[in-house]
């Protein structure tokens, strides 16, 4: 379908932006589509909206409808199931907020909703009730009602920007609120959770890096799920994060049908490690609405835990964390190494399956 678009339109993001896939007569023309996958597009219109980048939709097997980048960007009839303990807000983000826009749910950090927007609408997405919504857009009033909280509440030390995506946000946007965030006292640090250098790696110019090098210290959350997603434009866009000086870090989400395999898992973070990128969570897939079909049993990703312990470096091996619904916060999970206790004398096993004895000390 871009055979002959110019490389240099097609390295463009706001040319990516503005050719995004959002119709069915366009998804259709790319890929072979299922009976399941028309209808469930049909059906999720209205709901959650479709958007796919021309670069993240060129990853796609047009054939094979278990590709995983397709998974993660095509309505799949799962979504339209609905279970009744299923949540509309999983993690009672609406609940904790003072101010619109700011959930504040543990004393020293925020979530600021920054943008409804993203590239690409990932049809795993916990945020499903507002991403995508215009009506959940956040006006400038908000950013600024926002902005004033934070000033004013002196135990906030962590901002995380989210939405949406803040780099949709332009680079001039972005940085005016990163530098009035870091130019309060009280934050210690800024944080950015983005898809963009996965669905969008464009959008990471040298012109935003220049943005981001201003600002200091500036955490950047990725969200990379799978080693298809691991392309060359993608290794560009973390090089110039990472030489911006922003520390990275990925946020899998555990799949099922996408990444719920301990070798896809190792691949990946094997190569975020090689760009920088330090695999930090697992995410156990939420409660939220229409994404029941992407969870996996809890003992799956403890599962990837325990293969990846041991057979790569510490680094590779993330926390595999739940976020408890209802606004509980994470808990990791871990394989069980403590096999036995005898008095002082401990046994575990190692990541191979042999047993070791560990004396410890009283109390
Ligand atoms: S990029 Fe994040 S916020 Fe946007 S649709 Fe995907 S998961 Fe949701």
């Amino acid at each position: 379908m871009w055979r002959d678009v110019p490389e240099a339109l097609w390295d463009d993001w706001t040319w990516q932006q503005q050719n995004r896939i959002t119709r069915l007569d366009q998804l259709e023309a790319l890929i072979d589509l299922t009976e399941g996958e028309r209808e469930a597009f049909i059906q999720s219109q209205g709901q959650f909206r479709v958007s796919i980048t021309p670069y993240y939709a060129a990853l796609m097997d047009p054939q094979d409808p278990r590709c995983p980048i397709r998974q993660q960007a095509v309505p799949q009839a799962g979504e339209l199931e609905v279970f009744d303990f299923e949540l509309r807000d999983p993690l009672a983000e609406e609940d904790h907020m003072p101010a619109p826009g700011i959930t504040h749910r543990y004393p020293d950090r925020v979530l600021f909703y920054v943008i409804h927007h993203c590239p690409v609408y990932c049809r795993h997405c916990t945020r499903k009730r507002k991403v995508s919504d215009p009506t959940t857009a956040a006006s400038r009033l908000q950013i600024e009602a926002g902005l004033d909280y934070i000033a004013r509440t002196p135990t906030i030390k962590d901002v995380l920007l989210s939405g949406g995506d803040p780099l949709s946000l332009s680079d001039e946007r972005l940085d005016d609120i990163l530098g009035r965030l870091l130019a309060v006292d009280h934050v210690e640090l800024v944080r950015i959770g983005t898809r963009n250098p996965v669905t969008l790696p464009q959008r990471v110019t040298p012109a935003l890096a220049e943005v981001l090098r201003r600002h200091r210290p500036l955490y950047v959350h990725t969200h990379f799920n799978h080693p298809t997603e691991c392309t060359p434009e993608a290794a560009l866009a973390l090089e110039r994060l990472a030489d911006a000086g922003c520390v990275l870090g990925n946020q899998m989400v555990l799949l099922k049908g996408v990444n719920d395999d301990a070798e896809a898992v190792l691949e990946l973070n094997r190569w975020l490690l090689r760009h920088r990128c330090r695999p930090y969570y697992i995410f156990q897939c939420d409660m939220a609405e229409g994404i029941t079909h992407f969870r996996t049993p809890l003992a799956r990703g403890v599962e990837i835990i325990d293969r990846l312990r041991g057979w790569a470096s510490g680094m590779a091996v993330p926390h595999f964390v739940i976020d408890l619904p209802g606004g509980g916060g994470k808990v990791s999970l871990l394989p069980q190494y403590r096999v036995a206790t005898d008095g002082p004398w401990v046994t575990f096993r190692n990541f191979e399956g042999r047993l070791f004895q560990f004396h410890d000390v009283a109390p």
